[in-house]
């Protein structure tokens, strides 16, 4: 073996959990994990002491924006183009601090970005990207503004724009997006809350156009569609439309939960978006008030919602929203899920096991099991008797990506990669 992780106790990803487990690491890959018993005598060529901490997987953001994080709109006006990507290393760097090994990027990575990544140039969550979200004239995700500013991101090389309207437009956006490297397809089917002149409850795009996205991605690359939807008629025609994964998910009734739980769509909650925009107003003054005032106005619509798709048995994959809130604290969101009704080890499936399922990616990573990467964590609070502690990067004490050390805290090393 390469590496053998002891003394700890292994949360696995299934629900099961192992006293005194053995996590056996080859290459990039779990070779073996059981009770320490079983791994008396075996060669290795080195040992990670968990230190009687906690081992799990790799967690899993399946929301997140790589290359943002909010400002302050005036700062946004004088920071040069190219200062983006440089930003990002360090969203990137916090993101794997805090114990987060693979991310769905939801909007505005490019193929560029996720290669740096691959080929080990930059160090960063394994990603999949969606490019940029498909948005219409005048919805969240086009931010014109009425002084005739555009904040909108705006097309550059490998970076197609994201605004299209009527049949013809959507499908050609899907082909540009899929060309330009795109895993899964976004789109914003509702208004939100960080858009100038809609409001989340707003439909975007027609059932016809919705329709023709899911089958333009399915049909050319059996890629998959998330699509931003809060508000509730603009949910159940995304469902309808037979979308992957629905964001948000502020105005959920009845009915929308029924197709959700017909169509096997998974719901990604971002709890911590709206309640960080509330919170960031109070320490920002120029935090603008159109988003505060409608973030403030849906928080408690948004908790009950996901919490009455939870108990309904919608499947629920962790997701953030990060770069609406600063990178690195989106494992706040764990608490946030039990807040509504989720067990410790609930939210700790749906950021490992669930959060992989979304992504398609279950047979390589979300369980700590035999031939799958080696991407796992080891904490020294233990997560399941208190959840919060996992917002502490600190007690994230050591970060593992496909069987690199990327991070470890201990009484003799310290570092992150
Ligand atoms: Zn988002």
């Amino acid at each position: 073996m390469d590496k053998l992780i002891r003394n700890g106790t292994v949360i696995d990803g299934t629900g099961e959990v192992i006293q005194n487990g053995v996590v056996a690491i080859k290459g990039d890959k779990i070779a073996a994990i059981g009770p320490a018993a079983d791994f008396i005598g075996i060669d290795t060529e080195e040992v990670i002491d968990a230190e009687g901490g906690y081992v799990m997987p790799g967690l899993i953001d399946t929301h997140v924006h790589m290359m943002m994080e909010i400002k302050d709109v005036r700062e946004t006006l004088v920071t040069p183009f190219s200062m983006r990507f440089y930003e990002a290393l360090t969203y990137m760097h916090r993101t794997l601090n805090a114990g987060i090994t693979t991310v769905r990027d939801a909007g505005f990575a490019d193929l560029g970005v996720k290669q740096a990544i691959e080929t080990g140039l930059i160090s960063g969550p394994r990603m999949q990207i969606s490019v940029n979200p498909l948005t219409i004239t005048g919805g969240h995700g086009d931010n014109w503004m009425v002084s005739d500013m555009d904040l909108t991101n705006r097309a550059y090389p490998g970076f197609p724009s994201g605004v299209c309207d009527g049949p013809e437009q959507v499908r050609q956006k899907v082909r540009e997006m899929l060309r330009a490297g795109a895993d899964i397809i976004k789109v914003h089917a509702t208004g939100g809350v960080m858009s100038p002149t809609d409001h989340p409850e707003f439909t975007q795009f027609s059932m016809e156009e919705l329709r023709i996205i899911v089958n333009e991605a399915a049909y050319r690359k059996g890629c998959k569609v998330m699509a931003h939807a809060q508000g509730t008629e603009g949910i159940k025609q995304a469902v309808r439309a037979g979308i992957h994964s629905i964001e948000h998910g502020i105005y959920l009734d009845d009915e929308a939960i029924e197709l959700m739980l017909e169509h096997g769509t998974y719901l990604v909650p971002t709890l911590l978006a709206p309640v960080s925009v509330v919170e960031a107003s109070e320490t920002n003054e120029h935090m603008p008030a159109y988003a505060v005032d409608k973030a403030k106005e849906v928080m408690e619509i948004h908790q009950s919602s996901v919490a009455k798709a939870y108990e309904a048995g919608v499947k629920i994959a962790m997701g953030t929203d990060a770069g609406v809130m600063a990178h690195g604290t989106n494992l706040r969101e764990l608490a946030l899920m039990c807040d509504i009704g989720m067990s410790p080890m609930e939210a700790i499936l749906a950021s490992t096991k669930i959060a992989a399922e979304c992504l398609g990616w279950d047979d390589r990573i979300g369980t700590i099991a035999e031939g799958k990467l080696a991407d796992l964590v080891i904490v020294q609070e233990n997560p399941l008797e208190n959840i919060v502690s996992l917002a502490d990067t600190n007690t994230v004490r050591t970060v593992i990506q496909g069987g690199n050390v990327k991070k470890q805290l201990t009484a003799e090393a310290s570092f992150i990669n």
